[in-house]
């Protein structure tokens, strides 16, 4: 059993009492620290900021994270790489790199599977291994930053939608967040953060209450608890009017769009019926519609939207007045779109 100390999961306090209880001055903490989040060091002994003999000290006490990569694949296209990460533990969890237009952002998981079932997830159908640890969850960016600096590029979005639901590993989600975000460290602009839920009300109302930054999107799918009951069980806990009174909280708190997210579901969810609905549900709230044709998953029988129905969607919220994007479907040959990640891999493992 590994019984070494991830330094990953330490904030920078922490680091530093650790390293005080080494007999290490206080320079020494800021300067692992520095070689972790602004020169992305994949191993200890590439800190040679720091003497020989410490950085053999904390090799025996220490690891500098907790991921291994068992199986990497890219899109024909070579802009999107998925990557599977084995855990200590035997969990798994995927993350997904894209390289589109100007734009290098990393899908990040916050949890190995997730407990809350939406019918159409691959990673909703494997149900919750666990919840990840801070470092676990910073860790993902750490890798896809060592990853584009070896092209000469850099990282520019985050999006915490991969494997899990965020708000169910609140504190940790919050605090890998912090640590990305810190001006010492990566300082990854709020901004350029996405923190996407399937409606966790009750949270949503804590993140607005907490004024937090970053940009935010909530899964919605539908927009009648009959029909979202059945898509997102989710809903049973915090039905519709709950989450939207969450929504409109969030936006007079902080002033900011939130973005819905809909999965256009053939003959379920994309008549002119589903539209008038959903405009009549968010047209009082400073939103933006993120319309994404499904995605195909094994244990789902529903099929994508055609064109048409596509269309005249997006139509109907046009001249309500909603702005909508119909979302280009992206890395589906590697499974690495919304709502395909999973804890294995079934191309390509060695
Ligand atoms: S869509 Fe998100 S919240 Fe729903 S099951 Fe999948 S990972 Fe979980």
């Amino acid at each position: 059993m590994d019984t070494t100390i991830n330094l990953l999961d330490l904030n920078v306090n922490m680091l530093q009492e650790k390293l005080e209880a080494l007999g290490e001055p206080k320079y020494r903490a800021q300067q692992l620290w520095h070689a972790i989040y602004q020169k992305h060091i994949g191993a200890l002994e590439e800190a040679t900021t720091l003497p020989i003999s410490l950085r053999t000290i904390l090799h025996d006490k220490f690891r500098l994270g907790n991921l291994t990569e068992i199986n990497e694949l890219a899109s024909k296209d070579k802009h999107t790489t998925k990557v599977l990460f084995g855990l200590p533990d035997g969990h798994k969890i995927e993350t997904v790199l894209m390289r589109y237009n100007k734009r290098r952002t990393v899908c990040i998981s916050t949890q190995a599977g997730c407990a809350l079932g939406c019918v159409f997830c691959a990673t909703g159908q494997m149900g919750l291994d666990r919840h990840l640890t801070v470092g676990e969850i910073v860790e993902q960016v750490l890798w896809a930053s060592r990853k584009l600096s070896a092209t000469g590029n850099k990282l520019t979005n985050i999006v915490l939608m991969g494997m899990g639901e965020p708000f169910h590993n609140y504190t940790n989600s919050i605090a890998a967040i912090n640590r990305l975000e810190d001006s010492t460290g990566m300082a990854i602009g709020a901004r350029r953060v996405t923190v996407s839920t399937a409606g966790h009300a009750k949270a949503i109302k804590q993140f607005a209450k907490e004024r937090r930054r970053e940009r935010l999107a909530v899964s919605l799918h539908a927009a009648t608890d009959n029909l979202r009951d059945q898509l997102m069980p989710i809903n049973r806990r915090f039905p519709l009017d709950e989450l939207m009174a969450a929504c409109r909280m969030y936006s007079s708190i902080t002033n900011r769009r939130i973005s819905f997210e809909w999965a256009l579901i053939d003959d379920v969810n994309d008549s002119e019926e589903h539209a008038r609905d959903l405009c009549k549900l968010i047209g009082n709230i400073d939103c933006h519609v993120n319309v994404i044709p499904l995605n195909p998953t094994d244990q789902f029988h529903g099929n994508r939207s055609n064109e048409d129905a596509t269309m005249r969607f997006k139509t109907q919220l046009d001249e309500s007045g909603i702005p909508c994007t119909i979302r280009v479907r992206r890395g589906l040959d590697i499974s690495a779109g919304c709502g395909q990640l999973k804890s294995e891999n079934t191309v390509g493992i060695s």
